[in-house]
């Protein structure tokens, strides 16, 4: 775990406000950290990945995420993908999609549509079976990576359910549009993907079609969730250094920011929150590693409580460092865009807030 986070900080340090700025990673720098399995690793060693554990992947993310959340939705993305394929595609699946993402090759997940954010079942592309062939036929927006990546989960309508498919993006039919401009996150290759009679061998169909589409979601959905929130801790962690760091160096009235009971106030909730999102996804890492079954609410939780301490946290620290964080280029400034689209990803805010409604009024009941 140690050797991969150096591996990712050591490439992104220093670069992620140029990258922000630029609105683009390095090829190269995916494709580095790709070969190494650092994408995605707790993939098995014997498809090329770390093996590692939620809890070590996790701390991870949480270091990538600490120097460019560009690169950690990037790592997200390529997570839920392998997962997805772990989780739903035969054996001959897994051997020929896995060891192409341990070794250089990108990939996202296609949920979302116009007509079809939060409301997953109002999807409309559809995966139709055509006797050895596949045809998928859509429009998916936001999707992370998809300017970088040459293979994509795409869900679809099957028949009555739902279903998924690994479409190659080189595939004929397959059109990538960058979203133009996006608030944060702003060089993690989000874009709008059109796929118009995209026909694919039938090996191309994961397992699981004909499920309803929330019951297909729930699994990726929730290695996002984990994902997103550890990434999340790491901006918690940047800004935090940034207040300690800057609130000891500034002086107003005579005397350092950091003695201001007001400015303390500021870093004891950053604090606060770091420790709160960090404890709440070390136990739904723990909760996935041992495959308990709670592990789908626990990562609700942590997605909730650590995007919504992300967006608090980032906005206290652009407050305390005043006009120094006041611009783009600032580490608290980049974590202030990028944890606010932590509340929308992988479940909003909103839909968080009914699943664990729904959870407590069935544990309280
Ligand atoms: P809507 O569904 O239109 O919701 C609008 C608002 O209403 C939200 O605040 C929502 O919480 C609220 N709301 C909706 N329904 C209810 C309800 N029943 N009760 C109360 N409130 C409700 N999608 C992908 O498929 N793949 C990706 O990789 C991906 N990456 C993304 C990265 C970023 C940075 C962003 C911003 C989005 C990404 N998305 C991706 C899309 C994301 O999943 C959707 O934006 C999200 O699901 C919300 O959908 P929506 O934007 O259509 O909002």
């Amino acid at each position: 775990t140690e050797q991969a986070a150096a591996l990712a900080t050591a490439l992104a340090e220093g670069k992620a406000e140029e990258w922000d700025r630029r609105a683009e990673l390095p090829r190269e720098v995916i494709r580095e950290l790709g070969t190494k399995g650092v994408l995605c690793a707790d993939v098995p060693e014997r498809f090329g990945g770390l093996g590692l554990s939620s809890l070590d992947n996790g701390q991870l993310i949480a270091a990538t995420g600490e120097v460019c959340s560009s690169l950690r939705s990037i790592m997200t993305s390529q997570g839920i993908a392998a997962w997805t394929v772990r989780r739903f595609g035969s054996a001959e699946q897994q051997e020929d999609f896995l060891p192409r993402l341990t070794s250089g090759e990108s990939a996202g997940v296609a949920f979302s549509e116009p007509g079809a954010g939060s409301d997953l079942a109002a999807m409309q592309t559809t995966i139709t079976r055509d006797g050895d062939s596949i045809v998928v036929d859509g429009v998916k927006v936001w999707v992370t990576g998809a300017h970088y990546a040459s293979l994509l989960v795409v869900f679809g309508r099957y028949g009555t359910g739902a279903a998924m498919a690994v479409v190659p993006t080189d595939a004929a039919g397959v059109d990538i549009e960058r979203v133009p401009d996006p608030l944060g996150c702003r060089a993690a290759g989000h874009a709008t993907v059109r796929l118009r009679g995209v026909r694919l061998p039938a090996e191309h169909l994961l397992g699981g079609a004909g499920m309803p589409v929330t019951m297909l979601a729930t699994s990726p959905l929730t290695h996002g969730r984990i994902s997103v929130a550890w990434g999340c801790v790491g901006m918690l962690r940047a800004c935090l250094r940034a207040v300690v760091r800057h609130s000891a160096k500034r002086e107003t009235f005579g005397s350092p920011l950091s003695e201001h009971q007001l400015i303390r106030r500021h870093v004891a909730e950053l604090y606060a929150g770091e420790r709160t999102a960090t404890h709440a996804c070390e136990r739904a890492s723990a909760d996935w590693d041992a495959k308990r079954p709670q592990h789908i609410s626990a990562a609700v939780l942590a997605k909730h409580v650590a995007a919504g301490q992300a967006a608090r946290g980032a906005a206290g620290a652009v407050q305390v460092l005043a006009s120094a964080g006041a611009v783009n280029s600032h580490v608290v400034a980049r974590a202030y865009r990028d944890a606010k689209l932590m509340e929308i990803i992988e479940g909003s805010n909103e839909i968080s807030q009914l699943l664990l409604a729904d959870e407590a009024m069935t544990v309280w009941a």
